[in-house]
């Protein structure tokens, strides 16, 4: 068994969260200077592993491994969300590099490796997902010719120039080269913290359905204009808004979530009637029957807010990730794992996030662990996981990489 270093582990993780260090937590935007010099301090790690590293033009930090055999692509994202968590993407990563350490330290692990990845912009400064997405043949040029980053509007070209990534050649997946691919992360939600379990075996990663909703009414002025007369598109959102909070919850299967987490009103000006107002809908279930459910729910009451006017309701999607199984395989060689060092400690469990996983998992079965993230507190500087669960999660995740391994022979 491949047997990782506890304290190893800590101290590269501390120390890829100096890059970007903000408070007790990191900030760290793809393609930042920190970022960049981050990645370069990855590579450098890659290579004192054993492996043989790349920076790929989209940023993708990959560590090849010419020794293994046999070998499981393994990694996470390195970049953070803006003065967020030194765990959510990072863990993965230094994971994933113990994982290549553990392997080359141990004789009977002969044949067997791990190929180690960083991939860029998981988290959306310029587009979702842009390292994983690139590396499965999903990523046009044309497109990223058009993405811009989603703060300052800087041309994703010019972002890569800046890094010095423009250039060079794209790293693609070689079909057959892996037996999957094996992500762990902070779980970010509360589940395995609040009721004291240790390891996540996650068994889908969930589906996200976005709306966008529009009320057309008509802008007149707030002094003059008859209550009878008016077509308030601000009084009908909120109206469409708090009929949709009332109706999803009856609809709803134990981890659905869904979210109106953006509302515009125009002209927004205090003494103008709203013409027009829009919010975005989302919602997120593993389940793809439920969520053509509350699609149907969506619309129906869409269609419930134009029989009663005043106002015209318009809905169209704005986005679609389909839930993703995990590997069920995988899924039994994680829980196993979890057993034997923390006997009843695990649960399966969906993941209520987005991650590499489910990109890579259209190209290689894939599988992904959880760990306890304190609170459930993510996407926050202060987010953060104890050390003995940090630890004991390493160990979990290399026997788990060992039986997949060990057993595809
Ligand atoms: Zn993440």
């Amino acid at each position: 068994m491949p047997t990782i270093d506890g304290s190893r582990v800590i101290a590269d993780l501390k120390r890829l969260a100096e890059f970007g260090r903000y408070k007790a937590g990191v900030h760290r935007p793809t393609y930042s200077q920190v970022d960049v010099e981050s990645r370069q301090w990855l590579a450098g790690k890659f290579r004192e592993a054993g492996l043989d590293p790349v920076i790929d033009g989209i940023g993708n930090v990959i560590g090849r491994n010419r020794q293994a055999e046999r070998r499981l692509l393994v990694g996470s994202h390195s970049e953070t969300q803006p003065y967020g968590g030194w765990l959510d993407g990072s863990l993965g990563v230094i994971y994933a590099l113990e994982l290549a350490r553990a392997f080359a330290a141990d004789p009977d692990c002969a044949g067997l490796g791990v190929e180690v990845a960083a991939w860029a912009d998981e988290e959306g400064h310029y587009g979702n997902f842009l390292g994983s997405l690139s590396f499965t043949d999903a990523l046009a040029e044309e497109e990223i010719d058009r993405i811009r980053g989603r703060d300052d509007g800087t041309l994703l070209r010019e972002a890569l120039e800046r890094a010095g990534f423009s250039g060079r050649p794209r790293e693609r997946v070689e079909p057959g080269r892996y037996l999957g691919y094996l992500e762990a992360h902070i779980e970010q939600g509360d589940t395995l913290d609040t009721s004291g379990l240790r390891i996540g075996v996650v068994e889908t990663i969930v589906g996200i359905w976005s709306y966008r909703v529009s009320l057309i009414g008509e802008q007149n002025h707030a002094g003059t204009t008859r209550m009878v007369r008016r077509k308030d598109a601000g009084v009908a959102m909120v109206r469409l808004a708090t009929r949709i909070h009332d109706r999803f919850p009856k609809i709803a299967g134990p981890r659905t979530v869904w979210t109106i987490g953006r509302m515009l009103i125009e002209p927004n000006a205090p003494s103008v009637i709203p013409g027009r107002a829009v919010m975005q809908v989302q919602f997120r279930d593993a389940d793809p029957e439920r969520l053509s459910l509350f699609e149907k729910a969506l619309h129906e009451l869409v269609s419930e807010a134009n029989r009663a006017g005043p106002c015209r309701a318009e809905i169209e999607p704005t986005g679609r990730i389909e839930p993703r199984p995990m590997d069920p395989g995988f899924q039994s060689e994680i829980e196993a794992a979890a057993e034997m060092r923390a006997p009843g400690m695990h649960l399966r469990l969906p993941s209520a996030a987005g991650h590499d996983a489910a990109i890579l998992s259209y190209r290689m079965p894939a599988g992904m662990m959880f760990i306890p993230s304190l609170g459930g507190i993510s996407h926050h500087w202060s987010e953060d996981t104890k050390e003995d669960d940090i630890v004991l999660g390493a160990q979990v995740f290399a026997d788990a990489a060992h039986r997949i391994l060990r057993t595809a022979g």
